[in-house]
């Protein structure tokens, strides 16, 4: 038998775009459902991706502050300081339960009927739902449905993935051991987080990267290479213009991997207990039955839309990593309520020149807005200001010194292009720059705003004064 159900807006995908998405569309008015498979709503954020690795880069951070500088920090432990895997992993994974069930309860609260099965299409405003119960079958019939889908890890073609010995971001975040070696394919966000983590708790970590800098996209030059700096002081060591040819495990439990240098030509190989294989995500939307009602989709499997979140149906809508734009959790959030916003009222907001990127390291690395070489590409003439943590009073009694703001803006207003952070708390500082760009605020005006003391920010507002004048602490 077969059930079915009437709503004004269904939902598929109950991740960071498709929950909020859910939720702003209750709270809208609308009668609302959220389709998820996964047997817990928060998608790859919440199950696999940014709440993990947080847990995992938070703890491993104490426990190497702990173990290497509590003496100095004048806190004198008896005995050996060891990590407890089987307790960092409990910690993670009890942050993990709250997050995703308080979605659940959010949904009850904001009366969204929640479905836990696949969503397919059956046709442009019918999706079936296949429980993961097994349980019988629902239509839904939509006005409005929103897809939200995400993505998945790439796969690195010949290089077989068994999330034990060749492990994903997923497999990385749920080792069994802290593996003696771990190697790493891509030096973007996710891997160096990873690699952040399992260097701390005592791995010796190798990361090939194709490219000549860490990072990935929209990091400034100048900042990739000072992580690169800071990492390799921490330990992690990087193979740069690294192409990968292949890695298979050995009779000994061993993963072999063989990579070319770019530059020199050679063949070199290594050995890892683990390998990670970071490079990248891809759109996801495997059963969800797109073909059947003709959905356009670009080269990159990304879900073709308008300024809208429109596909080629005016009710369909699509969000996230599924569709275009960086694959943040942040980003498919925003997008989530405009395009529930677009169809209560016509009208929707994302500023896609102001999205902050944060790389949880310790420590963290922050930018929103333009980058210098972003800014010569488009001939914009322009300034910048820094300011080191290392004259900042508060980074010195946290003895956190690291780092430092770096502001970039326009050569004749001094308006607030980009601002690029190395420092302890990057990712919540990088905020205070978001709404300076979105307010078009002047570096004037950021180093006229009063900021307390002691505290890191002083070095935001110094920086800015940087751009126009000469900072007063350094
Ligand atoms: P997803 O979160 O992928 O959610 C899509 C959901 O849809 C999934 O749960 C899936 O099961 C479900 N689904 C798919 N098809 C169907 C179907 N047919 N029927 C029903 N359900 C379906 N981003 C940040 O901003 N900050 C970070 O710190 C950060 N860290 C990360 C760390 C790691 C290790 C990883 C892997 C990612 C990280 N990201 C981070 C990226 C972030 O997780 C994604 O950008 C974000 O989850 C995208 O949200 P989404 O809703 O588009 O898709």
């Amino acid at each position: 038998a077969t059930k079915t159900a009437k709503h004004d807006v269904v939902v598929i995908g109950g991740g960071p775009g498709g929950y909020v998405a859910a939720i702003k569309a209750a709270q809208l008015g609308f009668n609302t459902a959220c389709i998820e498979k996964r047997g817990a709503l928060g998608g790859t954020c919440l199950n696999v991706g940014c709440i993990p690795s947080k847990a995992l880069l938070n703890n491993s951070h104490l426990f190497h502050q702990v173990k290497h500088e509590a003496s100095k920090r004048g806190i004198d432990i008896s005995g050996d300081v060891k990590p407890n895997l089987g307790n960092l992993m409990k910690a993670k994974e009890t942050a993990v339960k709250q997050l995703t069930g308080g979605i659940e309860m959010l949904f009850k609260k904001n009366g969204v009927t929640y479905y836990k099965g696949n969503g397919s299409f059956v046709d442009e405003h019918q999706v079936k739902v296949d429980p993961i119960d097994g349980s019988e079958d629902s239509i839904l019939t939509a006005n409005n449905i929103i897809i939200a889908t995400g993505s998945e890890p790439s796969p690195f073609p010949g290089i077989e993935i068994d999330q034990e010995k060749i492990v994903d971001s997923t497999g990385a975040l749920s080792l069994k051991e802290i593996p003696k070696r771990l190697a790493i394919i891509g030096g973007g966000i996710i891997g160096l987080e990873m690699g952040s983590v399992w260097s701390r708790l005592g791995s010796e970590v190798t990361v090939l990267e194709f490219q000549k800098a860490i990072g990935g996209a929209g990091m400034d030059a100048e900042v990739s290479k000072a992580t690169q700096k800071f990492l390799s002081k921490q330990g992690l060591k990087f193979q740069l213009g690294a192409k990968v040819v292949s890695a298979v495990k050995n009779s000994n439990g061993e993963v072999d991997i063989e990579f070319e240098d770019t530059k020199s030509g050679k063949i070199e190989k290594i050995q890892a207990d683990v390998l990670l294989v970071a490079v990248g995500r891809r759109p996801y939307s495997s059963n969800l039955n797109a073909e059947k009602i003709g959905l356009d989709f670009d080269k990159r499997n990304r879900v073709v839309i308008d300024s809208e979140y429109k596909t080629k149906f005016s009710h369909i809508q699509c969000i996230g990593d599924v569709t275009f734009g960086p694959m943040l959790a942040h980003k498919a959030e925003e997008e989530g309520i405009a395009a529930v916003e677009y169809i209560k009222t016509g009208h929707g907001h994302v500023n896609y020149a102001n999205i902050p990127a944060v790389m949880y390291s310790h420590p963290e690395v922050a930018w929103v807005g333009k980058n210098e070489e972003e800014l010569k590409e488009a001939g914009i003439k322009y300034k910048t200001g820094k300011f080191p943590f290392i004259a900042n009073s508060r980074a010195k009694t946290n003895m956190d010194t690291e780092g430092f703001v770096k502001f970039i803006a326009d050569a004749e207003t001094q308006r607030v292009l980009g601002v690029h952070i190395i420092g302890p708390n990057a990712g919540e500082m990088i905020a205070e720059a978001g709404l300076a760009i979105e307010y078009g605020a002047s570096c004037e005006d950021i180093y006229r705003t009063c900021h307390a003391h002691p505290t890191l920010s002083e070095a935001f507002k110094e920086a800015a004064m940087a751009v126009f004048d000469k900072p007063v602490n350094f």
